[in-house]
């Protein structure tokens, strides 16, 4: 099973993902991650990737579909997988199409998570606070100011992938603002018609 999924940052993307991964035996190929990953490990890329993420702006197309498709190639990989924050822009998604078709593979369903955009910020300002407790990490674009770029570069690039993959028949909506475990029912609702179509 090939998954994406689609929506704005804090909705809650990431803890679906790791739902399915769970279920579904596939893993989650988190762009986000890979790059804090990255940055943290002080690689070339995460040395390019660092002020840009930091200011909430979109990383090159270039260096992402790099990134994804080295990952894609390995083999924890080829039982399937879950998009997460990747694609972000038509480019990225035309990259990947054409890398899949390659393989001779392709996206099963494009989950759209629908979200009030005006909880957002309070998601991820609880996002931070709660890593914060934890002792974790706590990522330096989680706060008000770098969201509302976030969401503006959401807007700008990432919302015509909705229209993208509905053209190709794979764009599934579910309430991202429903209980957590209510939008894991719709999720699965929603791939399994997609198997059994
Ligand atoms: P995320 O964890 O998905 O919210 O991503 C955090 C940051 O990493 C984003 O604000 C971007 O700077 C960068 N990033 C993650 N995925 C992508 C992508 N597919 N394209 C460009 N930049 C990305």
């Amino acid at each position: 099973m090939r998954l994406i999924m689609l929506g704005p940052p804090g909705a809650g993307k990431g803890t679906q993902a790791q739902i399915l991964v769970d279920r579904y035996g596939i893993v989650q190929l988190s762009t986000g991650d890979m790059l804090r990953a990255a940055v943290a490990a002080g690689t070339e890329i995460g040395k390019k990737a660092k002020a840009v993420m930091d200011a909430g702006e979109l990383v090159s197309d270039e260096i992402v579909v790099g990134i994804v498709a080295d990952r894609i190639d390995q083999p924890d990989a080829r039982n399937g997988f879950v998009l997460d924050g990747f694609p972000r822009t038509i480019a990225q998604a035309e990259a990947l199409e054409a890398m899949l078709a390659e393989k001779g593979v392709a996206i099963d369903a494009v989950i759209e998570f629908q979200v009030d955009e005006s909880k957002l910020v309070d998601r991820i300002v609880k996002r931070a606070k709660d890593a914060e407790a934890a002792g974790q990490p706590v990522r330096k674009d989680d706060n008000p100011d770098v969201f509302v770029k976030r969401l503006a570069e959401f807007r700008a690039l990432t919302a015509a992938l909705s229209p993208f993959y509905r053209s190709r028949g794979l764009l599934k909506v579910v309430d991202g603002m429903a209980p957590i475990g209510d939008v894991t029912e719709s999720i699965r609702r929603a791939v399994e018609e997609t198997s059994a179509a």
